[in-house]
Order: structure tokens, then C-alpha cells, then sequence
């Protein structure tokens, strides 16, 4: 073998650096099924079928094009090593197969890629590294743009972008004379709900999907979810279709509902497009074109197109960029020094807070929950009630089919349970009950109060919510952007703030089963 071209799960674009160039006669490409389960038995089971269908479609591909695919399988005879990593099994492989060289691109875990580099390394092949060109940003380009900065704002990094790419520009100026139209992207639906909403498309399974769901039910059958509610692309013809749909069906009015939430309804106008994105079978760049086409076409509004443009090009990569800027330490950080285990709701959704189980069975049923129920309902209850924030992180990375370490840690971690302190959001994502009432159903079908603290009918988020505020007094009441909130602590009297403080410790002992 000239080259040994290995390709990760998430690495499956066809065109990128690794299979832009293979020759058949005398490179060979590896792949191996991992199964990365530090929780235990907790991976979703679609985001196994994920995974192993995206990945043996390329698979199937390339050993029809006469590629050599030294591929190792979930359910292989010895499948030991593929569940300890990527990086013991090409230990393994190395001396047997012999290549020239390893091939090798960036990857989306710090963890997976200095181990395959150490084995390459310790094997004294010669390697062969790549950027990962799929994303718009290089490493080191966000390390320059970090360089010198007191802290990383990502707004200030995604108009760079804007520019360098020139993405919604006018001669030089934001289109539309502002950058940010956030304040008409924050629309509840009301009494009258969503009204009738767009289907999402349907991607039926073909026979490699459904023997990856078949070995999923019988290898990982107690696994959350079902592997047979399975319905996202695992192709690039197919992520090409969700674009297409989400492009002429939802961004129209993607941007005015982006943060509701109405019960029973978790897809709403969300794109759903992270599964494709993350695996490489879709490039950012077609996201990004097909948006700004349906703006000059007068199909989607502006803020439509710039919510949709300030997710890919803003979010998506200034998260990247502060991942790589700041592993390995980053996944120790615990600003907070939160502690607690998740509750057992987190797992099997089980629990009488309306919004909790709502946003619970969107999860359980597709691996999915949009932004604001993650951001903003389950991430929002963890962090109140003080979860590990990397404990967060491993749930986040099992259930979700859209998470990677490169994604999770900084969303998780760091926005969502501010364990890092206040590099990615400069305060804590605090809130009560309020907030949810505000932009959901939930609460009027719930057996709580949101405006309520203490009492048999309050709201434990907003018990948790003034319980946060009292417990970090201390270390986050000088934070100028929670000034408003410290005040309205500060006005509770000592008793008041006694009775929460004892409501919210009754909570606590009842949801770990005490
Ligand atoms: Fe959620 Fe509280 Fe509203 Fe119930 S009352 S749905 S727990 S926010």
C-alpha cells in the first residue's frame, strides 16, 4: 500500500482532502466503527445507526470505484478494539498492512487525533496531515484572530467573517445596514400556536440502513431511543435534499420562530441540518449560498438568512476555533465548581415539569432538541441545579445525533453550564420559569407555577433559578450583565431567601431519589 488514507466517522466528504485524489491501484483507505460510550450503555441508538450507515454508504462507494477498504465493523467478530477508539485498532493494523504513508486530516476530537498521530508516530511510518478545508476558518486563522484579545467575542468574530468571505455584504457594509437582527428573531407563537407547519422531508432507509438498525436493536438494544425512528441523510445526495427543503419550506420563517418552542412540536422551522454538516456530507459553503440565493431571489427575508448565515459561519466556527485554541485544559474547567450527577429525567425523560418532558421526548425520539431546548430548557435546568458541567458534556455527546467533542465541549461545557467561565458567553444562560412561559406552551399545561419560588406549586426552575443567584453570590454578583438579577435577589428578604434556599434543597434530595 502506497497510502493508508484513514477517514472518521465525521469525515465523510467525498470531495475533501482525503478522497479527492485516491488511486485505486495503489492507496488503500481504513475505517472502523467506534463506539465512544464513557456513560455506559447511554448512546442514543440512532446516532449508532448514524454513524454506521453514513459510514458504510462511503464504504460501499469507494469498493465500487475499486478502492481497497480495510473496514472494521461494529458487529465484527473481534469488535474489542473498535469500542476503545479509532487508535488502538490502526495500532493493531499498522504493521500488518505496511503502508508507505498514514494519511491523515485534522479531526474533530483532540483526544482521537493525538492518539492516531502517536500511533502513526510510534510505527515510524511517514504521515501525511491535512487541513480540514471543511470548515471556513483554519485553526490557525482563529488563533490569529484570538491573538491579543482580552476575551473572544463571537460577534465580533463573525462579522471578520462576514467580511473575509464576504457573505451579506454591500459594498463593504452588513446588508441591510446592520449585522444583527436577533430582535425579530425572538417571536413566540401565542395562544394561537404555530398553525400548520411543514413537513420535514422523509429519507427512508435502504437496505445498508436497515441492517445497521437491525444490528443496532440487537447489539444496543437497551440503548436509549429506537434505532427505527431513524430519519436523517446519510449520503451527500440526501443532505443535499434537506438543504434543498429547509431552503424553500422553513428559512422563510426559520429566523422570526427561531427560539419558540411549542409542545409536541420539536422540528418546528428549524433546519435540522447539523447530522449532515458535522459529518462532512454537507459543505457549510452550499449552506451559506443557497441562503444568500433565496435572499436575492426575494424567497427568504433578511432576518431569516442572517439568523440561518450567523449559525454556519458565525457560531459553527468561532465554537471550532475555541475548542482547538483552548484543548486540552478546556474540558477540565469548572468555573462554577458544580458537582452533582444528572437526574435520572435526563435519561428516561420521566418527570412532571411539562417543558423538561417535552424537550425530553424530542430527544429520545429523534436524538434531536432545536437550540432553544437545548440552550434554554434542559441545558438551563442542569446548570440551575449544578451538574457537572462535563458530566453535561458526555450526556450531550450520547443522545444528541449532532454532537462532537469539537462542538459539544464549548457548547455544553462552556455556553450552556458556563463551566469555562466565560470564554465563549460572558455571563451564565440564568433564568426562571418566566422565560419558558414566555416563549412556550409549556407552562399552561404544566402542574407548576412559573411564578412561583417556594410552596407545592412552584416552578423548580425558577426555585433553582433564585437558589443559582444566592449560592454564586459571591463569585458572579459583580458580573455587570447580571446586575438587573442581583438586584431582585438583593430586594428578597432574609426569610425569603431562606425559604428558597430549603425549597430548592427538598428538590434536590427528591430528584436523586432520596
Ligand atoms: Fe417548565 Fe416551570 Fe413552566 Fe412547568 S411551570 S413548564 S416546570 S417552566
Amino acid at each position: 500500500i502506497r497510502r493508508l488514507i484513514v477517514v472518521l466517522g465525521d469525515q465523510l466528504d467525498r470531495n475533501g482532502p482525503l478522497l479527492s485524489d485516491v488511486d485505486p491501484r495503489q492507496d488503500a483507505v481504513w475505517m472502523a466503527e467506534t463506539v465512544s460510550d464513557p456513560t455506559g450503555g447511554a448512546v442514543h441508538q440512532q446516532r449508532l445507526v448514524l454513524y454506521f450507515a453514513a459510514m458504510r454508504h462511503l464504504r460501499d462507494e469507494l469498493r465500487e470505484r475499486g478502492v481497497t477498504v480495510h473496514y472494521h465493523a461494529a458487529d465484527d467478530a473481534d469488535r474489542s478494539a473498535t469500542i476503545n477508539g479509532p487508535a488502538d485498532r490502526l495500532a493493531a493494523d499498522l504493521p500488518v498492512l505496511e503502508p508507505d504513508t498514514v494519511v491523515l486530516m485534522e479531526a474533530g476530537d483532540w483526544s482521537v487525533e493525538q492518539g492516531l498521530c502517536d500511533v502513526v508516530t510510534a510505527a515510524q511510518v511517514p504521515l501525511e496531515w491535512h487541513r480540514d478545508r471543511h470548515f471556513l476558518a483554519s485553526r490557525e486563522a482563529f488563533q490569529d484572530w484570538a491573538k491579543g484579545r482580552k476575551s473572544l467575542t463571537m460577534e465580533y468574530f463573525y462579522r471578520s467573517m462576514r467580511k473575509r468571505h464576504d457573505v451579506l455584504m454591500d459594498g463593504g457594509q452588513p446588508s441591510g445596514g446592520a449585522w444583527n437582527f436577533d430582535k425579530d428573531n425572538r417571536a413566540a407563537f401565542g395562544s394561537a400556536g404555530p398553525g400548520e407547519l411543514p413537513a420535514h422531508p422523509v429519507f427512508e432507509p435502504d437496505a445498508i440502513t436497515h441492517g445497521v438498525i437491525d444490528m443496532v436493536h440487537q447489539r444496543y438494544g437497551d440503548h436509549p431511543g429506537d434505532a427505527a425512528d431513524f430519519n436523517q441523510p446519510v449520503t451527500p445526495d440526501q443532505a443535499q435534499v434537506a438543504l434543498d427543503d429547509f431552503i424553500r419550506y422553513r428559512l422563510p420563517a426559520f429566523g422570526t420562530w427561531q427560539d419558540a418552542i411549542w409542545v409536541g412540536e420539536p422540528l418546528l422551522y428549524h433546519a435540522r441540518l447539523s447530522t449532515s454538516l458535522n459529518l462532512h456530507l454537507l459543505d457549510p459553503r452550499a449552506c451559506l449560498e443557497r441562503a444568500e440565493a433565496a435572499l436575492a431571489a426575494g424567497d427568504a427575508p433578511l432576518n431569516a438568512v442572517e439568523g440561518f448565515v450567523r449559525q454556519i459561519l458565525g457560531w459553527r466556527e468561532f465554537i471550532r476555533g475555541v475548542y482547538w485554541l483552548r484543548m486540552p485544559d478546556y474540558a477540565d474547567l469548572n468555573a462554577l465548581d458544580h458537582q452533582a450527577d444528572l437526574p435520572s429525567f435526563f435519561w428516561d425523560g420521566k418527570t412532571d415539569m411539562a417543558c423538561v418532558a417535552d424537550a425530553m421526548s424530542a430527544l429520545l425520539r429523534h436524538g434531536y432538541a432545536h437550540h432553544i431546548q437545548r440552550l434554554m430548557v434542559l441545558g438551563l435546568f442542569a446548570q440551575l441545579y449544578g451538574v457537572h458541567p462535563y458530566a453535561f458534556h458526555e450526556w450531550h455527546m450520547a443522545l444528541y445525533l449532532d454532537a462532537a467533542d469539537w462542538v459539544s465541549l464549548p457548547n455544553a461545557l462552556g455556553m450552556s453550564q458556563f463551566g469555562d467561565g466565560g470564554v465563549v458567553g460572558t455571563k451564565p444562560y440564568c433564568a426562571s420559569g418566566a422565560y419558558i412561559d414566555r416563549m412556550s406552551n409549556a407552562c399552561a399545561q404544566c402542574r407548576y407555577n412559573p411564578k412561583e419560588a417556594v410552596g407545592e406549586t412552584a416552578c423548580p426552575f425558577t426555585t433553582f433559578y433564585w437558589d443559582f443567584l444566592d449560592r454564586h453570590e459571591e463569585q458572579l454578583a459583580g458580573n455587570r450583565r447580571l446586575q438587573f438579577q442581583y438586584r431582585n435577589l438583593q430586594r428578597k428578604t432574609d426569610g425569603q431567601r431562606a425559604a428558597i434556599r430549603a425549597q430548592a434543597e427538598t428538590l434536590r434530595s427528591r430528584m436523586r431519589g432520596e
